[in-house]
């Protein structure tokens, strides 16, 4: 497995160089995560909290850290007062928590709300109802220590391609429509997370301003991971 590259492959594959890529190191032992920094890597992104935890102290103080997974709210105290950006934030309830730890380490966490844009009922995300309910909802003014940076979301996991590409395309609707409406300062349009391995091309061309890369990189995950 030749971290480096991969990675210069994944990147001259890029159809808009200026997005930021976030290597997913999740299942990968630190020895990978090194391997990546040497090759000018500081972004990267775990799935579970524990695994942030153990990895972090064995890099650079300035890799980024991005959480990328479902999150509990008994494990965000945990990774608040470090973590870069947390992509999976897939509810009002776990916005508030995350609000609330901030608030106790007077940081302001910056986080981008995940949407459900897949047709599998696996996966995460606020669908477009429960996303106004919480925009128009008194509580929601009352943040002060999130930093809304943008959205994530995850295609289906599909060979076909317009569907995909659909999907995407919805999110990106929904960015820019999100974007041109006023918002409290604490919230931002300026990241739109989506594609993976399989689909960051297709992202890219459809607006994606961060791509969320791991076996590309890293090469195949062993075991089962959410
Ligand atoms: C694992 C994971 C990725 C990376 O997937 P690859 O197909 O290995 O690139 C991206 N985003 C999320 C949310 C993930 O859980």
């Amino acid at each position: 497995m030749d971290i480096k590259a991969n990675l210069h492959q994944v990147i001259k594959s890029f159809v808009n160089p200026n997005c930021q890529l976030v290597a997913v190191s999740k299942t990968k032992p630190t020895t990978a995560l090194q391997a990546a920094y040497a090759a000018g890597i500081r972004d990267f992104g775990e799935n579970k909290v524990q695994e942030i935890q153990a990895k972090q102290p064995e890099m650079p103080s300035d890799t980024h850290w991005h959480m990328i997974g479902h999150l509990q709210s008994n494990k965000i105290k945990y990774i608040a007062p470090f973590i870069h950006l947390i992509h999976g934030v897939d509810s009002f309830k776990l916005l508030i928590e995350i609000d609330k730890q901030g608030k106790k380490i007077n940081r302001s966490i910056p986080v981008l709300l995940q949407i459900h844009i897949a047709t599998e009922e696996s996966k995460f995300g606020f669908d477009r109802e429960e996303l106004e309910g919480m925009l128009c909802s008194p509580e929601f003014e009352k943040l002060t220590h999130v930093q809304v940076q943008g959205l994530m979301g995850m295609a289906t996991f599909t060979d076909n391609q317009n569907q995909i590409r659909t999907e995407f395309q919805g999110l990106k609707q929904l960015f820019d429509e999100l974007k041109s409406r006023s918002l409290p300062s604490f919230l931002s349009m300026k990241e739109l997370s989506m594609g993976m391995s399989g689909d960051y091309q297709i992202a890219q061309e459809e607006g994606s301003t961060m791509v969320r890369i791991g076996s590309s990189i890293f090469g195949a995950r062993n075991y089962p991971t959410s």
